[in-house]
């Protein structure tokens, strides 16, 4: 059977690739995809992604790419995603989420919104994030509060949101190690007089410049010793290889939310 793959948002970064990406797949067509961008709207797919003309235009209507599809993948906006997510209820379609920047309320109402479709959504598609996420949780908890723990993100001069999401579920895998309430020790800002660094807290640092796709380092720090965890993302393409195959994954799973790290079983 070949899975019907529809893309929201195709003309954006990882759209373009993950459209391109699912064409190449053996496994999977391109069911087609959207955009709410009137110039995009209308134009062939393929000519848009820089391949030949494919004879299947950019859509506006989500509904539409919903029902001609098998699963759908959204790399666009939490905005976007969050009216993504009732068209996938009221079809049915496993929706394969990679927009990061979501408030705890949208976080609740995709929780709360499982119950007929299956849902993968992760900040972090790639396999090499996916490892360390759950290796920084064990080793966290080996380490305990004594090691300081920070976390440094350097993205593209583009993003729109900071922390990145990878950096947040870098910082709530540390926190679920130690057995703390990530909300309680995530410290996002330091400025001015700040005070001498608690015990238990998890640091965040943000860059943004250039065209850097993902860095992401873990770091913990006793008064005699550094151990650093560093990923370096050189391509997209980890990140559309890894929601394909999520989306493979979902066409057989229950109703539910799930994470990479269930489509990889290192949960
Ligand atoms: P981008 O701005 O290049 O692309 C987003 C696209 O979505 C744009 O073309 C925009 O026009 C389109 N869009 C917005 N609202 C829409 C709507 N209602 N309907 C249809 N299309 C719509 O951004 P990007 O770099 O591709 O990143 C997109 C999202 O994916 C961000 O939240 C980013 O942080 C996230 N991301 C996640 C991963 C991961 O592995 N989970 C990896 C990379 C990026």
């Amino acid at each position: 059977m070949t899975i019907a793959v529809g893309i929201v948002g195709c003309a954006g970064r990882m759209g373009k690739m993950l459209a391109k990406a699912v064409m190449d797949d053996n496994e999977c067509c391109l069911s087609g995809g959207t955009e709410n961008v009137d110039k995009f709207v209308g134009q062939d797919i393929g000519k848009l992604i820089g391949t030949e003309e494919i004879g299947r235009r950019v859509l506006d209507d989500t509904k539409e790419l919903f029902n001609v599809s098998d699963v759908v993948i959204d790399f666009t906006t939490p905005k976007s995603t969050i009216l993504n997510i009732s068209v996938a209820k009221e079809t049915e379609t496993p929706l394969i989420i990679g927009t990061t920047g979501f408030s705890s309320k949208d976080d609740e109402f995709i929780r709360e919104s499982v119950d007929r479709t299956v849902i993968v959504k992760s900040s972090n598609f790639s396999i090499g994030i996916n490892i360390i996420q759950s290796e920084i949780e064990k080793i966290s908890g080996m380490l305990g509060s004594q090691y300081d723990a920070e976390i440094l993100e350097m993205h593209h001069r583009n993003k729109i949101d900071a922390p990145s999401g990878t950096a947040i579920d870098l910082g709530k895998a540390i926190a679920n190690g130690r057995k703390q309430d990530f909300s309680e020790v995530a410290r996002f800002i330091r400025e001015g007089e700040i005070g001498k660094r608690q015990y238990g807290e998890i640091g965040f640092s943000t860059l943004r410049g250039g065209e850097i796709i993902g860095d992401h380092s873990v770091m913990f720090t006793s008064p005699n010793e550094t151990i650093k965890f560093t990923h370096n993302a050189h391509s997209r393409s980890i990140f559309s290889d890894g929601a394909i195959l999520a989306a493979k994954w979902s066409i057989n799973a229950k109703a539910g939310l799930y994470s990479m790290q269930d489509v990889l079983r290192i949960s």
